[in-house]
């Protein structure tokens, strides 16, 4: 009796996924564990082995035929399951509800941020994360967009994670900075459509005096208004 009680345990365990057999032992699933923890903590009284043992004691009453079996289930059901069973659903449904956040049911805030694949506004997901410049990140709502951006504070622009921005990146050139000496740098920028180089100070220097060193390219050469032509 013993013996096939357990068996039919495990097979229930198996048929539903909460274990599986790795080499010869039994290993309790992801969805077995995660099961054990919802129930631990929503059902603790039926983990608990003084409730076990009242209910098998009961149970083999029922069986020795001592106890009415529809007595005893009604009031166990009356008395302490469905109670138990809808407190459990509710803490399941907060569970949920906390797991998803803003970005579930709720209506998500459109940005002003378009989806570079379909151009659509992409969503504002709010995020915690302290690694975030703002407090949430975008996302395109289309799936075959699979795109989402993340604000950088430095290019103060919204970038896709991995994606190069050249423009961010500058080269050093040649020419050296006619203020202070240092090596000026080329960026890129758009003009009517066409991406185009200029120079600046690769010091990045915000001062007065630095205010006018931007070089543009004309006719194959490097000029500035205030500075002139580049030799
Ligand atoms: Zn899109
Ligand atoms: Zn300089």
């Amino acid at each position: 009796m013993q013996d096939l009680s357990i068996s039919s345990t495990v097979k229930t365990l198996k048929d539903r996924s909460y274990v599986k057999i790795v080499k010869g032992k039994l290993q309790a699933t992801e969805l077995g564990l995660s099961v054990d923890r919802f129930q631990s903590s929503a059902f603790p009284e039926l983990v608990e082995s003084k409730f076990t043992a009242e209910m098998e004691e009961r149970l083999d009453a029922i069986a020795q035929g001592k106890q009415d079996w529809q007595k005893y289930l009604t009031s166990w059901n009356r008395e302490y399951f469905a109670s138990a069973v809808e407190r459990a659903k509710s803490k399941a449904g907060a569970e949920a509800s906390e797991g998803q956040g803003n970005n579930g049911y709720a209506p998500r805030e459109k940005s002003s941020q378009k989806c570079p694949k379909c151009g659509d506004l992409m969503d504002k997901i709010p995020s915690k994360s302290k690694k975030l410049a703002r407090p949430y990140f975008l996302k395109c709502k289309r799936k075959a967009c699979d795109v989402v951006m993340f604000y950088n504070k430095s290019q103060k622009a919204w970038v896709e994670p991995g994606q190069k921005r050249e423009e961010t990146v500058p080269k050093i050139s040649e020419h050296l900075c006619p203020v202070c000496n240092a090596f000026l740098a080329e960026k890129t920028y758009q003009k009517n459509g066409q991406t185009k180089k200029m120079l600046v100070c690769s010091t990045n220097k915000k001062d007065k005096k630095h205010k006018d060193v931007v070089f543009f390219q004309s006719k194959g050469k490097w000029w500035s208004p205030k500075f002139g032509e580049l030799q």
